[in-house]
């Protein structure tokens, strides 16, 4: 008998919600309380590891999980030869080389020297290395923007999304290392062994995020009209169109990419749309 498939997920910081409302929107029926270490999903054959973001490549590459949640940076750091199975579409960050405003450093070849503080030594060495550029590492738990203030580097190399704890910390971008968002990561061993199961997983997690960025859309409208909305929203193909009661009305509904609700509502309307219902898709599979 095959034991349980593992998912390690992150059990509290950045990940966490998102993960977890992925995995039930995905179709996992469990129960994440803040203490409990793991749960085991009802429904299916699984068992989720709640563990911090940081330890989830170790986990894999010791074959605690055969899978995992967290981000392209740790698997960077700390993910050796682990593969990235899904692009999850949340955690959205940049790894940054950044120096202090009044700092002459204008390229990455001029940081070759001087001291770089990070939470990612690791990433930042191999990195500065592929480039042949010299710097000093210096690897720090936290706090990474307020190293050089405080005379600990001249630089520094750490995560951001927006830049603006970076700006706040009187600090300029150099250039990007990386970027990243969460992935679903497994090793070669699981993916050897359990191959079959890990698409199972991949296929469900992946209709979750390509129907977030979807929506139902649903409207009667004259049947003079089907043709012009038909081209508004052509949808995946083209719309489903239904004869009405009212033989001079029709219904159509349609897969609409949410980025374009907003400028397709005022648009259907004019054509004569209405009744218009706008849904949420669960999981799409294209
Ligand atoms: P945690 O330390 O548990 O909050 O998780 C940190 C992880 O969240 C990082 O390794 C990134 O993959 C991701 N992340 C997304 N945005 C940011 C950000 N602005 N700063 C730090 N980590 C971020």
């Amino acid at each position: 008998m095959t034991a349980t498939l593992r998912l390690a997920v992150p059990n509290k910081g950045r990940l966490k919600d998102s993960s977890i409302s992925r995995l039930k929107e995905a179709g996992l029926d469990f129960e994440q309380t803040d203490r409990a270490l793991h749960a085991q999903v009802r429904n299916v054959d699984m068992e989720l590891l709640f563990v911090r973001t940081e330890d989830i490549p170790e986990m894999i590459a010791d074959n605690i999980a055969a899978l995992g949640i967290t981000g392209i940076d740790l698997l960077a750091e700390n993910g050796g030869d682990l593969t990235v199975l899904a692009e999850l579409g949340y955690g959205y960050c940049k790894l940054v080389a950044a120096v202090p405003r009044i700092s002459k450093v204008e390229k990455l070849e001029d940081l070759a020297g001087l001291r770089i503080a990070t939470s990612h030594p690791n990433a930042t060495r191999t990195f500065f290395a592929e480039r042949d550029i010299d710097v000093t590492v210096i690897a720090l738990r936290g706090s990474v923007e307020v190293a050089p203030k405080l005379g600990l580097a001249d630089a520094v190399v750490d995560l951001v999304s927006t830049g603006s704890t970076m700006m706040v910390n009187g600090l300029r971008p150099v250039d990007n290392l990386l970027s990243s968002q969460a992935v679903l990561a497994t090793s070669p061993r699981s993916q050897a062994e359990r191959g079959a199961e890990l698409d199972r997983v991949v296929t469900a997690l992946d209709a979750v995020t390509q129907g977030r960025k979807k929506r139902y859309l649903l409207l009667n409208a004259p049947a003079t009209a089907t043709e012009t909305i038909a081209a508004v929203m052509p949808g995946m193909g083209a719309p489903t169109v239904t004869p009405l009661a009212d033989a001079s009305m029709v219904s159509i509904a349609s897969i609409v990419d949410a980025d374009s609700v907003w400028n397709l509502l005022p648009q259907l309307k004019a054509c004569g749309g209405r009744d218009i219902v706008v849904l949420p898709v669960g999981q799409l599979i294209p």
